[in-house]
């Protein structure tokens, strides 16, 4: 095929087989996410650069190298959402719901775009699910969102495969003070710092603490700790935390290393991280930033969140073999019609079934063809029963109802009868 037709490398279509699985997954976490009073929001897919810039912070990864940045018709700079928090505070703040202390639990899904270099799990168009809470500052609402991942890792069968690490990086005062403390240090052992590390010394030191380079995770050992510098405010929130996941039974590591790298977090920060998916661990990040709507020019609002990448958490669920059988299965009842009458009573038997089981998901077949055809597709298409209706079917007013897995004969079943017959034989979703 000629380039220009051919995906942008890094996005992906998701195809036909795949899509079960994503719906699965989507469909499991958007029922968790209601039953816990979180209400979606949808933000639009492209934003002002400037938002960006703002709220991640310049001197981050994805403001200074991956963001899909143009220049609209208007001359205005424009981006592709690199990722959501930004654009739901823009749109909590743009429609006043977080004034007065308003307590807002919102959640959204879709597409985001970094150009980074594609590997396995690490792709330029990636889908993400976030959620952001605005108005609570308590630990309460921190341990909330860790219990609630818990929950959908075990709804899908995968809670053995992840571990949650955990930092408080302090409030920004105590940041700051641990910022120069750590700049300090590393400025005296310059020389054996990497070269990526020497210019985050300079930009956004933070960064350096979570290096791969061996040298200079060799020099971080003897570093300032984190923890040394927490005010009292966070280290009560911290304990706090750390004492409802205790409760409920959550374990958890404490990596003083997890910095994230955004530059808007504060107290808690967290990652789910996995040893399933090669080099792209972190299926789940996030935490608190009570700055960031002061720092975008809301009224001081604190705020909390994360957000989950989907195609790592549908890596995962292939790998660990978590997919459950039922949902491959699209089709309940497949209706076989030989002839133009009995398709014509076939459309309209149909219709009146769905009248009767709007959850059915029945198929009828399109295209005619022969008996041996027809039956070929009722069973490629993963259907329970087929329904016969031929000559000898359309003289009676009956349909054939023929199981197509495992036992039971051909039956007879009246056209009226039907709906009822098949009430009691498919389960319905
Ligand atoms: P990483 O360290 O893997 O680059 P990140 O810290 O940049 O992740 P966040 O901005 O916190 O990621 O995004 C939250 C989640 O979104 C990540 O934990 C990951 O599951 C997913 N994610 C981020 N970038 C990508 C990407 N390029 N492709 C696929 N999933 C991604
Ligand atoms: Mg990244």
């Amino acid at each position: 095929m000629s380039k220009s037709l051919q995906a942008i490398r890094g996005m992906n279509d998701i195809l036909p087989e795949q899509t079960p699985l994503w719906r699965y997954f989507e469909g499991t976490v958007a029922r968790l996410l209601d039953n816990y009073g979180y209400k979606q929001i949808r933000m639009p897919i492209v934003e002002f650069t400037e938002l960006f810039k703002r709220s991640i912070g310049e001197v981050t990864d994805i403001v200074e190298k991956e963001m899909y940045t143009f220049e609209d018709r208007n001359g205005d700079s424009l981006t592709l959402r690199p990722e959501g928090t930004a654009a739901c505070v823009r749109a909590v703040l743009e429609h006043g719901i977080t004034g007065g202390g308003q307590v807002q639990k919102l959640w959204y899904i879709g597409p985001m775009f970094r150009h980074e270099r594609p590997q396995k799990g690490r792709y330029r168009q990636f889908h993400q699910i976030g959620l952001e809470v605005f108005n609570l500052d308590g630990p309460d609402i921190d341990a909330e969102l860790i219990i609630m991942t818990w929950r959908l890792w075990g709804e899908l069968g995968i809670r053995d495969a992840v571990k949650l690490e955990l930092n408080s990086l302090g409030t920004s005062e105590s940041r700051g003070r641990y910022r120069e403390a750590l700049v300090e240090y590393l400025s005296a052992h310059h020389d054996k710092l990497d070269e990526d590390s020497q210019r985050r010394l300079k930009t956004n030191p933070l960064r350096v603490l979570d290096t791969k380079n061996a040298d200079t995770q060799a020099v971080l050992v003897d570093a300032p700790k984190m923890a040394d510098y927490l005010d009292d405010e966070s280290r009560a929130h911290f304990e706090g935390l750390k004492a409802r996941l205790d409760a409920v039974g959550i374990p958890y590591v404490l990596n003083p290393k997890l910095v994230r790298g955004l530059d808007y977090y504060s107290k808690t920060v967290f990652e789910w991280v996995t040893d399933k998916l090669g080099a792209q661990g972190t299926v789940c990040a996030g935490g608190r930033y009570d700055g960031l709507v002061e720092q975008m020019g809301g009224k001081p609002t604190t705020g909390v969140g994360f957000a989950m990448g989907i195609e790592r958490l549908v890596l995962m669920l292939e790998t660990l073999e978590q997919i459950p059988a039922e949902i491959s299965r699209q089709v309940d009842v497949y209706l076989c019609a030989f002839g133009e009458e009995a398709e014509l009573a076939g459309l309209t038997l149909a219709e009146r079934v769905r009248d009767q089981l709007p959850n059915l998901r029945l198929q009828v077949n399109a295209g005619a063809g022969s008996f041996k055809s027809q039956f070929k597709k009722a069973d490629k298409s993963g259907a329970l029963y087929a329904l016969i209706l031929g000559d000898d079917e359309m003289a009676q007013q009956v349909v054939g109802f023929k199981p197509l897995r495992g036992q039971g004969e051909q039956q007879s079943i009246a056209w009226d009868a039907l709906a009822a017959h098949l009430a009691t034989c498919v389960v319905q979703g």
